[in-house]
């Protein structure tokens, strides 16, 4: 999966050639949710970690008020006025970042106009979030290019209302606010009604070993809603048993035991899912910060369990990979990470474990279905911000 390794150099390189100035270079990375899923937008609590994976924004002002981005993966250019902003996207990949100024000039930032080369080793559509790393990453150089504080909650909110309002997906806040408040070394605690969070270190002796099973069941974006909608319902039904209750972050396990009959079966067992999984999240933070790995463990596997049956948004591809590596020496747990039908799964491992792994991993893979398992070793990494290309070069 790490393929390419896009480096700021070459990105800011290909800005000067392009468009004959020269250009700062912003950062945002992907992500891997340990732990935590479909929780964000139940006002719950999730758990990922930023990747070494990241998309990288050349960016320099203009004295108009046009964005003009080139995105190196698709070789294409896009343009956008600023002061006739579209209402909302078309489809089309330049809608992440056009929906990012538009929300940005909506929240109240007076954004100049600038020049954009985007580039990223984040795979697209793989559940990694490439989507996230590119809001935020325009949304860090956009503000740069204007002279404009980036403040990353802030930002991560606006990239949130851009993927929603603009894109048209009714995705949580988590992705974006991993890519802009990432800490290294550390997954982050994210409580996504407060949007406080704390870091979580992973210790020196385990990895995050992540699996892309190479499939994406196309109907995802759908499902994805139809999971939110059943949530919501799951609210509405309880309300009247449970008093005031904003979302499912306010409903115990055992309130929805209590309750549950008030539920059609199918909504039941969604919002068992939910309220389940932020227990769980809760339970990994704690097991991680008192070095119970296996504990750490059984809680990914329960989530993984839990989504596969209760909140059905995995796959045949998906169940073997977690399944394959749960029983696998060293392994502590293992899960599907992500939105959704399809693309990674995240182990929680030994570090001397990790060449086995990978060689049992991608072998079974094959086996089983004919297809070929990326495998690679996440090193948590930080948020949003410049690159330094000094740095770079010496590193
Ligand atoms: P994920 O976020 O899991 O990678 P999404 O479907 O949410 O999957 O987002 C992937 C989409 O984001 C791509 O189809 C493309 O439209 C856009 N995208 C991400 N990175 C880039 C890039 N470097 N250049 C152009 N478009 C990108
Ligand atoms: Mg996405």
């Amino acid at each position: 999966m790490a393929s390419m390794t896009v480096r700021a150099r070459d990105v800011a390189q290909e800005f000067g050639v392009r468009f004959g100035r020269v250009a700062r270079v912003s950062r945002a990375p992907g992500r891997v949710n340990l732990i935590g899923e479909h929780t964000d937008y139940n006002d719950g609590f999730v758990m990922p970690a930023a990747l070494d994976f990241a998309t990288l924004v050349a960016a320099a002002p203009r004295d108009d008020r046009t964005i003009r981005v080139y995105s190196l993966f698709m070789d294409q250019t896009r343009e956008f006025d600023l002061d006739a902003p579209a209402p909302s996207g078309r489809h089309v990949w330049s809608d992440y970042v056009f929906g990012v100024a538009a929300m940005l000039e909506a929240d109240g930032r007076r954004l100049a106009g600038a020049d954009l080369v985007v580039a990223s080793d984040v795979p697209l559509g793989a559940g990694l979030s490439s989507s996230a790393a590119l809001e935020v990453g325009v949304a860090h150089a956009l503000l740069a290019a204007s002279g404009l504080p980036f403040e990353p909650v802030a930002a991560a909110k606006v990239a949130q209302r851009a993927e929603n309002e603009f894109v048209g997906m009714r995705c949580g806040v988590m992705d974006q606010y991993i890519a802009a408040c990432g800490v290294a070394g550390a997954a982050l605690l994210i409580d996504c009604r407060s949007l406080e969070s704390r870091p979580v270190p992973i210790a020196p002796n385990l990895r995050l070993v992540i699996a892309n099973s190479n499939v994406r069941h196309q109907h995802a974006g759908g499902e994805y809603n139809d999971r939110r909608n059943a949530c919501e319902e799951g609210v509405r039904l309880l309300a009247p048993f449970l008093g005031p209750i904003a979302a499912l972050r306010d409903v115990t396990p055992a309130d929805l035991e209590r309750w549950r009959g008030a539920l059609p079966g199918l909504v039941a067992r969604r919002c068992r899912h939910i309220v389940t999984e932020n227990a769980r999240v809760l339970e990994a933070e704690r097991a991680l910060k008192a070095g119970d790995f296996a504990a750490c463990g059984a809680a990914m596997n329960a989530s993984q369990a839990s989504m596969r049956d209760d909140f059905q948004i995995t796959c045949p591809e998906i169940d073997f990979l977690a399944d394959f590596a749960q029983g696998i020496e060293g392994v502590y747990g293992s899960r599907m990470t992500g939105g959704g039908f399809g693309g990674c799964t995240v182990s929680l491992v030994e570090a001397d474990a990790v060449d086995d792994v990978r060689k049992a991993l991608v072998g079974a893979y094959r086996t089983a279905f004919g297809l070929g398992a990326e495998v690679f070793v996440c090193t948590p990494s930080d948020g949003a911000g410049f690159v330094d290309l000094g740095q770079e070069d010496a590193a």
